[in-house]
């Protein structure tokens, strides 16, 4: 079979049929190179195709445990006018239907909110728009405020466009004004004595929540509120503020009505029966009177 035989036989579509014939019919010579090499066996051939003048890559099924789809790749060489061809190059390469793995995101753009742990190191982007240097105006007052005028402060401060994506994210999330507890709350943050509001621009929209039993230490929106708002009117007796307590400690007394069964043999109810037992063990027990002529004691 040649080249063009096999190639047919293999459905490959792609064969460079200018490959010189000396390179084409290597196949064996590159079978025998792939199982010289060890490092699992060849396949069927899938085909030739031509490199240049002198070279051909033939590729074939590789038999290697882990690389389904895989295809062994030899390179064989020659040179004009020669009648032989040489191994110059083998490779395991990935077919149309291998198992690969997903294509490769730099670590900057895989990073997503919690994935920083600790001791990890994450640096702003260079260039960062979320940030500016402390030096210029950044259209905060409070922060322009100190870095301009006393010519103190940080190297970097947020940008308008770095404050307006946190106050988004922190509008939209989990302590925003749209959440569910938020819509259920009777108040909200700005009327809760727990509310410590930020200082800055975002001083009117946002605060940090100090109650340990809600939102401890979380960035919580002005109009956001929960249950613990330092308003929540006291329950009224000693149960929750939702539910009337239930007094287990008292007894309430319950007269139940006396059943009575006809008795099995003697056609008596079960109260005559008792009755009747009743007067016969009293008359039983009943002691016998003792005459003082019989007492041993009484004998002259
Ligand atoms: S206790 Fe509730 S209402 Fe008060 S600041 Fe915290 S989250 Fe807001």
């Amino acid at each position: 079979m040649n080249y063009l035989d096999t190639a047919a036989a293999h459905g490959l579509d792609d064969v460079d049929f200018e490959v010189p014939a000396v390179l084409a019919n290597a196949v064996d010579l590159a079978r025998s190179a792939i199982e010289h090499l060890g490092d699992g066996k060849a396949g069927a051939h899938l085909g030739v195709v031509g490199e240049d003048e002198a070279a051909a890559s033939h590729y074939f099924e590789a038999n290697v445990p882990g690389y389904r789809g895989w295809q062994w790749v030899v390179v064989v060489a020659t040179y004009p006018g020669s009648d032989k061809a040489t191994i110059s190059e083998i490779a395991l390469l990935p077919g149309p239907d291998a198992v690969v793995a997903p294509e490769w995101i730099p670590w900057d753009e895989r990073l997503r909110p919690g994935d920083l742990g600790p001791g990890d190191l994450l640096p702003p982007e260079a260039d960062d728009p979320r940030l500016v240097p402390g030096y210029v105006a950044n259209g905060d007052p409070a922060v322009d405020e100190v870095a301009l005028e006393i010519g103190l402060g940080r190297i970097h401060v947020l940008s308008p466009l770095g404050r307006d994506e946190a106050a988004e994210r922190w509008h939209d999330g989990e302590h925003g004004p749209a959440t569910e507890m938020a819509r259920s709350a009777t108040a909200t943050c700005d009327t809760c004595g727990f509310y410590l509001p930020l200082a800055g621009a975002l001083r009117n929209e946002f605060g940090a929540c100090s109650n340990e039993l809600a939102a401890d230490g979380q960035v919580v929106h002005a109009h956001y509120g929960c249950g613990a708002h330092s308003d929540t009117p006291a329950p009224k007796g000693a149960g929750s503020p939702a539910f009337e307590p239930y007094d287990d400690g008292a007894v309430e007394t319950v007269s139940r009505p006396r059943v009575v069964e006809p008795a099995a043999e003697s056609g008596l109810t079960v109260a005559e029966g008792q009755a009747e037992t009743e007067t016969e063990t009293a008359s039983d027990a009943a002691p016998e009177p003792v005459a003082e002529a019989e007492h041993p004691s009484s004998t002259p």
